[in-house]
């Protein structure tokens, strides 16, 4: 493992024959973030994990600043990959001054969801993005299905910018109890930890009854349920056929975005 906090010392690495690997990360890793890196370790010589924290995709100033971030750590957990260089820049190094967040139009994909609920949190994402694929020009970009309306905005925004990469999605890694894995997940304490566990038991239910009732009636069947999960506060339950936004992709997803005591957590999965 390498690691640098300026890209102009990895791009002088990147050797135009190489297969390069691109896994950007807010840090604070887990076994999710450490699955992608070897799905990518795989299929790419060199392997580049990012790991910064965009200030431009927070749209909740507190959330921002209590995100958590503890580079050390983050960098012990990767000590076992000799093959990756890790890039870990100042917000000068990526934004170089006083950059504004780019305003982009994605359409539908950015305004339902998590776009309608985070103003300017599209913006921001696929602001720090293209940002790190015209950098690093990977052949490969790697991102989590966890996060599944960020992965289709990621595939519109390397289309519209006409850059040579694949956009490549990667399973969603969970706790032992189904739980998604993520770095807010820290946050919960016991008895909210308890009520996270549902989250999946709930997207579960809603693709077991898929085949024999309405989307409606399962959003509200849904809703009701999570009604009766303490700490547990719903901000939005979805069915969603992807194939509205890309036309190859024959899949329906659940979403469910909530809030934990204070911590807001996501989650969807294939039904
Ligand atoms: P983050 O550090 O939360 O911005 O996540 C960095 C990347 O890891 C994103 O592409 C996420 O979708 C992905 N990711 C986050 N959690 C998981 C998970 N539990 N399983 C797989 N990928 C994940």
């Amino acid at each position: 493992m390498r690691v640098y906090s300026s890209f102009k010392d990895i791009v002088k690495l990147v050797d135009k024959t190489d297969s390069i690997g691109l896994v950007p990360t807010m840090g604070s890793l887990h076994d999710g973030h450490l699955s992608i890196i070897k799905k990518a370790l795989i299929k790419d010589d060199m392997v580049i994990v990012s790991i910064y924290v965009n200030p431009k995709q927070f749209n909740d100033p507190v959330d921002l600043k209590k995100y958590p971030r503890n580079l050390e750590d983050d960098l012990d957990k990767l000590k076992i990959f000799n093959k990756i260089i890790v890039y870990a820049p100042n917000d000068r190094d990526v934004y170089n001054g006083k950059e504004e967040v780019k305003r982009y139009n994605f359409g539908k994909i950015t305004e339902i969801m998590e776009g309608r609920l985070r103003p300017g949190h599209f913006d921001g994402v696929a602001t720090i993005v293209e940002k790190l694929l015209y950098m690093f020009k990977p052949n490969n970009a790697y991102f989590g299905e966890k996060d599944f309306q960020q992965l289709l905005l990621i595939k519109e925004l390397a289309r519209k910018i006409k850059l040579d990469v694949n956009i490549i999605g990667c399973e969603t890694i969970r706790e032992r109890d189904g739980l998604a894995m993520s770095s807010r997940n820290k946050f919960l304490n016991k008895s909210e930890r308890k009520s996270a566990s549902q989250i999946i038991k709930l997207l579960e239910r809603a693709k077991k009854t898929y085949n024999t009732s309405s989307p409606k009636s399962i959003k509200s069947d849904i809703l009701k349920h999570a009604n009766s999960i303490d700490n547990l506060k719903i901000e939005y339950f979805e069915i969603i056929d992807v194939s509205e936004f890309f036309k190859d992709k024959k899949e329906i997803r659940a979403f469910i975005a909530c809030k934990i005591g204070n911590t807001r957590l996501i989650d969807n999965i294939r039904i």
